[in-house]
């Protein structure tokens, strides 16, 4: 882990109710301990209970952020969706965008690089999801895959400061697999050179996110590169996010 701030992001993805709002009571008293000084949770449920979120989580340290948005800044037509105004308006001060479960539904680089844009114009931060799938792997494609994600979504944007850097291998989301930490370092270092060759940026937040579980952060946490963690599953079991805290910084 760096020495600076260390960001725990909870993707809830498509679980959670008004009820789910005592499964973070825990973790809200973890951080009126202010044992960790250093640290930055972010938690990102389903767009329909943001406010919830945001009402219970308005004197906490904790920051809420959104899943996605839609990739135009005005209101208008659009059926189901939901754009930067409005989670802003719910209370969201980040939104998850690029993540591969979107990517897989359709999702290309251009709206990714749209919705990036409009999320920023709003003042909301950008946690970007990127990453290779396991063919891209096998086949050494993962800098090339990788630095394209990158380049693309980022086309035309300075304000990258504002922008969270969140390397998920497809391969490894929700599938238990991941990545010894020496081989992580090393990807890490690669993702960061592709960065800093392409945008005036000094410090980088890169976190990792696939399968982040209590045993494994006892390894990943060695990665002394890393900003933090993205975490899916694990995340929606408070006693097991916060035993990935607390073995983070122990
Ligand atoms: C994710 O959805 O971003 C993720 C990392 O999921 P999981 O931790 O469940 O692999």
């Amino acid at each position: 882990m760096t020495n600076n701030n260390i960001y725990f992001v909870a993707n809830w993805k498509m679980f959670g109710l008004k009820s789910s709002i005592n499964k973070i009571d825990k973790v809200i008293n973890l951080t009126k301990k202010n044992t960790f000084k250093k640290i930055n949770i972010i938690y990102c449920p389903p767009t329909t209970i943001l406010s919830i979120f945001a009402n219970k989580l308005r004197n906490s340290k904790i920051k809420i952020g959104a899943q996605n948005i839609f990739y135009t800044e005005n209101f208008g037509p659009h059926t189901g969706s939901v754009n930067a105004k409005m989670i802003k308006d719910s209370g969201a001060s980040y939104v998850i965008l690029g993540h591969s479960e979107n990517r897989n539904e359709g999702e290309t680089d251009l709206v990714i690089n749209k919705k990036i844009k409009v999320a920023l114009k709003e003042k909301i931060k950008v946690i970007f999801c990127f990453g290779e799938t396991l063919r891209d792997r096998n086949n050494k494609k993962t800098s090339k895959v990788l630095k394209k994600q990158i380049l693309n979504a980022l086309k035309g944007i300075n304000d990258i400061k504002n922008i969270i850097f969140a390397y998920e291998p497809v391969w490894s989301i929700g599938t238990g697999k991941v990545l010894k930490s020496e081989n992580l370092f090393k990807d890490i270092e690669k993702i960061k050179g592709i960065i800093r060759t392409n945008f005036n940026i000094k410090e980088i937040n890169i976190l990792y996110g696939g399968s982040v579980n209590t045993k494994n952060i006892i390894d990943l946490k060695k990665v002394d590169n890393l900003s933090g963690f993205l975490i899916g599953g694990a995340s929606q079991n408070q006693n097991k996010f916060i035993d990935i805290i607390k073995k983070t910084f122990n």
